[in-house]
């Protein structure tokens, strides 16, 4: 049985106080975890560990990095290794988010190796997918994505692809208010899932999470995370409200 993830994205959001102003909300609701769930908060790097110590104790909350290096270490100022990461014990870390790709230049080739650095380290990426706009209008969505899954993810293992996290995330729908139909998010996601059965086998490409983002609001996550391969979702804007992400949560399978 694959996990059903609810996935925060911080961004670059919140002051320090209003980080534990919404953490603590997060740990005092009335969310009750199971084993099959797994919430992550993927916070700004500098409250990292502050985050991470007032969730250690809650079932299935776990925090997530938003980004890492692509080499090991040296002379890169301002980036964070993923040693670093492991050092602290994070688990989890957001890799190849359109933002990323598009305001900071990272491409297919840049993420395999995050991924594998990643993985290296025994951090598990949540990498993220999707198409811009006018690549969903000529309807070559499906192409585009295989393409970013083959140039990025098949250098893995079969064991390093077991229980791996995907988003899939098309860029005309994070936020900008559009969803995706779930019957769209679907359609994509069983593409997906296709595709790494085809390199991987059935088996493996069963064990994979793949979230939604892009828009995800507490109105419409029941509906999205309702379709088979559909297993929850990244959610940006609606998680800085801790209402709103407490009923996301909630709206998992
Ligand atoms: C995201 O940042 O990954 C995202 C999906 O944002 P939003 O939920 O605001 O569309």
């Amino acid at each position: 049985m694959r996990k059903q993830i609810a996935a925060a994205n911080w961004k670059m959001n919140l002051n320090l106080q209003q980080a534990i102003e919404l953490t603590n909300q997060l740990v005092n609701s009335d969310i009750h975890l199971n084993e099959e769930h797994q919430v992550l908060l993927a916070v700004p790097f500098p409250y990292l560990l502050t985050v991470k110590e007032m969730t250690d104790n809650v079932l299935g909350m776990s925090v997530c990095a938003q980004n890492m290096a692509s080499t090991k270490n040296g002379a890169f100022t301002g980036e964070v290794s993923g040693e670093m990461l492991r050092g602290m014990n994070i688990e989890f870390v957001i890799i190849g988010h359109s933002e990323r790709r598009e305001y900071f230049h990272e491409n297919n080739d840049i993420l395999a190796s995050k991924v594998k650095l990643a993985l290296e380290y025994g951090i598990k990426p949540v990498f993220c997918c999707g198409e811009p706009l006018d690549i969903r209008e000529s309807n070559e969505q499906n192409s585009f994505v295989e393409i970013q899954l083959k140039e990025s993810l098949f250098h893995l293992t079969d064991n390093q692809m077991k229980n791996f996290i995907i988003a899939y995330e098309p860029i005309w729908a994070i936020g900008t208010g559009k969803t995706a139909t779930s019957d769209q998010a679907q359609e994509m996601h069983a593409h997906i899932r296709a595709v790494i059965a085809n390199k991987y086998g059935k088996e493996i490409a069963e064990t994979v999470s793949i979230l939604y983002g892009g828009s995800v609001k507490a109105t419409n996550a029941k509906d999205i995370f309702s379709k088979p391969d559909v297993d929850g979702g990244l959610v940006g804007g609606a998680s800085l409200v801790a209402d709103e992400f407490i009923n996301i949560i909630k709206s998992l399978q």
